[in-house]
């Protein structure tokens, strides 16, 4: 499988050109929202996070409200596209993307462009190792149950409505008996709601 950069398509800044960083992820959205371009990390990293559907030679053109399934989450996109199109500023938060074995903490600027289009650059920023968390394993059995996970802190829904770190829950849940990880599903939690409401006040 290929991860080399391929060619950069419409009429975009010449990322290329650029000197970044080995592990800065850049995809391109057009103004309707389809993927049109990514970078080499971008590659790099779907390969490196059970993602190798998600190469460009895969999903270009594909629109990206196809890879959000979750009702909240693509309202809260769809808000902050709206909000950097007509404003023509940029935005950038911090989200989490972990894997079973890291926590991962990153960065995500969210650039509109004239053509319409918006430019999605994230970036590392640093790492812990965790001990393997089954929770977070795509490849783990699951029990029936089901979880609600937020997308962009990955914590969890707890019994007691709370939102808390996915160690914390099953230790609060008494989950660490079972062998078996409940399964996931995606919102946003209130914290992280709150914070890109607040990128998004004039
Ligand atoms: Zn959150």
């Amino acid at each position: 499988m290929s991860t080399q950069s391929l060619p950069i398509t419409g009429d975009w800044p010449g990322d290329h050109n650029l000197i970044q960083p080995a592990d800065l992820v850049i995809y391109y959205i057009n103004a309707d929202d389809q993927i049109v371009a990514v970078n080499a990390a971008w590659n790099q990293f779907a390969a490196d996070n059970n993602g190798a559907d998600l190469i460009l030679a895969r999903i270009q053109y594909a629109s990206l409200w196809t890879f959000i399934s979750d009702q909240d989450t693509r309202l809260l996109y769809k808000h902050l596209f709206a909000h950097m199109r007509a404003r023509g500023q940029s935005i950038t938060l911090p989200f989490r993307c972990d894997s079973p074995l890291e926590r991962r903490f990153m960065q995500l600027t969210m650039t509109p462009m004239v053509t319409g289009g918006i430019r999605f650059a994230s970036y590392l920023l640093r790492t812990e190792l965790r001990e393997y968390q089954p929770w977070l394993d795509v490849d783990a059995p699951r029990i029936p149950g089901w979880i609600e996970m937020c997308s962009w802190c990955k914590r969890v829904r707890n019994e007691a409505a709370h939102w808390v770190a996915i160690e914390a829950a099953i230790e609060s849940m008494q989950l660490f008996e079972t062998v078996r990880p409940p399964q996931i599903s995606h919102s946003i939690c209130p914290a992280c709601v709150a914070q890109i409401e607040h990128e998004l006040m004039p």
